[in-house]
């Protein structure tokens, strides 16, 4: 599969065209970001690591039945997706309080929440990704009122999935980002999971220690993002003998 130009660059990832017009190239970088870029390091090998974590929770979705754009990882750092037009929303989904949430409400970190919760916030740096509601998302026509009962329903599934995933190798799933994207299979359009799943977009707890095993050590300058990123492959059954 060769690579063609840049079509989109992110903070965290590149999306390259390649001679299939459904299909992309995903390659992850090694930029770490937060608090919209106003903090930027690059962190050796940990797009290595978010490649490898979001393939094995990717297949573990497909596997349950959860259609998304994961095709193959093509290596180290790259992987084979299907083309998307993403919708411009990022799906958050939490169990506990944390990050923005606390200090919005006000409440703890690490308090249970009465009932999973799901929030949207427009994908818009240049706004700081604004809180958005349903009513937004329909009057500015991001998405139509079936694709976000669509969205919230798989947005469901998916933390149930994942709480699983992660309660069985002793971690705590506190909160997530999700994306979806509308893939034209030429005969129907469906909504799909698309992006990446990794330690960057989730927050992971160590279940009796509740160590921060995601991007809040970067974020709050704990330092060891590396050794707990592989702490998470490791759990999840990820071979690193060649990492
Ligand atoms: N998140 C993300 N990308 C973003 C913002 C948030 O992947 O641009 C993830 C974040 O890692 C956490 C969840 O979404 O798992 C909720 O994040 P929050 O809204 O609390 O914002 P943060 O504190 O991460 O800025």
């Amino acid at each position: 599969m060769s690579k063609n130009k840049v079509l989109y660059e992110g903070k965290a990832k590149q999306l390259f065209l390649t001679e299939k017009d459904d299909e992309l190239i995903q390659f992850f970088k090694d930029d770490a970001t937060a608090f919209n870029k106003k903090k930027h390091e690059i962190i050796d090998s940990k797009g290595v690591l978010n490649n490898l974590i979001s393939e094995n929770i990717f297949n573990y979705l497909g596997k349950n039945g959860i259609p998304n754009h994961f095709i193959k990882r093509l290596n180290e750092r790259e992987q084979l997706i299907k083309k998307v037009e993403i919708i411009p929303i990022e799906v958050v989904v939490r169990n506990k309080a944390a990050g923005t949430f606390t200090k919005r409400f006000g409440i703890e970190e690490g308090k249970d929440l009465p009932e999973t919760l799901i929030e949207f916030n427009l994908k818009d740096d240049e706004h700081d990704d604004p809180l958005v509601s349903d009513e937004h998302i329909k009057v500015f026509k991001w998405a139509n009122q079936n694709e976000i009962d669509e969205i919230k329903e798989k947005a469901i599934v998916v933390n149930r999935l994942l709480s699983e995933l992660f309660n069985k190798i002793d971690i705590i799933l506190v909160d997530f980002k999700i994306e979806f994207g509308r893939f034209n299979s030429g005969k129907k359009v469906e909504i799909i999971l698309a992006d990446e799943i990794s330690p960057d977009s989730c927050r992971l707890w160590d279940i009796k220690s509740n160590e921060k095993l995601d991007k809040d050590r970067f974020r709050r300058n704990l330092g060891g993002l590396i050794e707990a990123y592989k702490e998470v492959a490791t759990r999840l059954g990820i071979d690193l003998s060649n990492f």
